[in-house]
């Protein structure tokens, strides 16, 4: 019942020894998902021991190359090792015209079928679905068409006790009805789900917000999430050159997760320029204190709890 984060990069558009550029691996529930994939992505996912060949979707946010200049390094190995199942590519319409190239240049195609999903910008849209979670882009703003990712768990059924199943003796045939939160009837005897039931686990949820100006405008789509991720590129001093650059300062993006209300925010793409990043950490905790700078490597778990109703 893993929901679980490895930042693969942490900095911003120039790599160093220290710092990659962005991209994440999240495993839902042993459903492994990429979120952006600057370059050497394909190596950070072997040295965090990622499951990467198991990577079935890849979500680009925007064209910008730290944020996808890995991923042509990493179709191309996926190849070589032998991969013949599909794999999905959220990202830009354009995208698909730098992997047709580079796969007409290299004189052959991938042996594995690249199923493209062009985002678009204008509102929430659901990319993914299947019987656990969903998966939603949502435009921000920046200085090309650029989107965020939501990751959402769908709601869980309730919790059978199974000492008072078989002490009502309830047919197999109304379990599912009672899951889903309904009383028992039979007869005219009338037993409380309340009695049958435990609630069962809160959904979770993820947004990544990278790369971005402050926007007040994405709090609708990330509105308590339990963990938010949001570029934090400059700090307060820099905060025209944020502007200018269509990025964000940690002070803005602790300001983001506290309007949303969101349990934990951690912030990364870090411009090359600072070296202690423990400066934009205490930016942040000043106005959102469950802030985290992330490093190259963390790994982060958003952990079950059991919902109120
Ligand atoms: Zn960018």
């Amino acid at each position: 019942m893993k929901f679980k984060l490895t930042i693969l990069g942490s900095g911003g558009a120039i790599p160093t020894v220290q710092k990659k550029p962005t991209s994440q691996f999240l495993n839902v529930q042993e459903r492994y998902f990429l979120i952006d994939c600057g370059e050497g992505t394909q190596i950070q996912l072997r040295k965090y021991a990622c499951k990467f060949q198991k990577i079935d979707n890849i979500f680009i946010s925007h064209l910008h190359g730290d944020h996808y200049l890995g991923l042509i390094g990493f179709l191309s190995s996926l190849n070589l090792l032998g991969r013949n199942r599909p794999i999905n590519v959220y990202a830009p319409e354009k995208l698909k015209k730098i992997l047709d190239v580079h796969q007409e240049v290299n004189g052959r195609s991938f042996d594995y079928e690249i199923v493209f999903h062009p985002l678009t910008f204008n509102d929430i849209a659901l990319l993914y679905e299947d019987t656990l979670l969903k998966i939603f882009s949502f435009p921000v703003l920046h200085s090309v068409s650029t989107c965020g990712f939501l990751f959402k768990e769908k709601k869980r059924p309730r919790n059978l006790i199974k000492e008072k199943i078989s002490q009502y003796k309830i047919p197999v045939s109304k379990l599912n009805s009672i899951k889903l939160g309904n009383d028992f009837i039979e007869n005219e005897i009338v037993i409380k789900n309340s009695e049958l039931t435990i609630s069962p686990y809160k959904e979770r949820s993820y947004a990544y917000c990278a790369d971005t100006l402050y926007d007040e405008k994405i709090l609708k789509y990330i509105k308590n999430v339990d963990l938010l991720y949001h570029e934090a590129t400059f700090l307060s001093p820099m905060l025209n050159r944020a502007k200018s650059t269509k990025h964000s300062t940690a002070e803005q993006a602790a300001l983001i997760a506290k309007k949303a209300m969101v349990d934990k925010l951690l912030i990364g793409h870090f411009s090359s320029r600072y070296k202690d990043i423990k400066l934009f950490e205490s930016e942040a905790k000043n106005i959102f204190e469950p802030t985290v700078a992330v490093s190259d490597g963390d790994q982060f778990e958003i952990p079950l709890k059991q919902s109120n109703t």
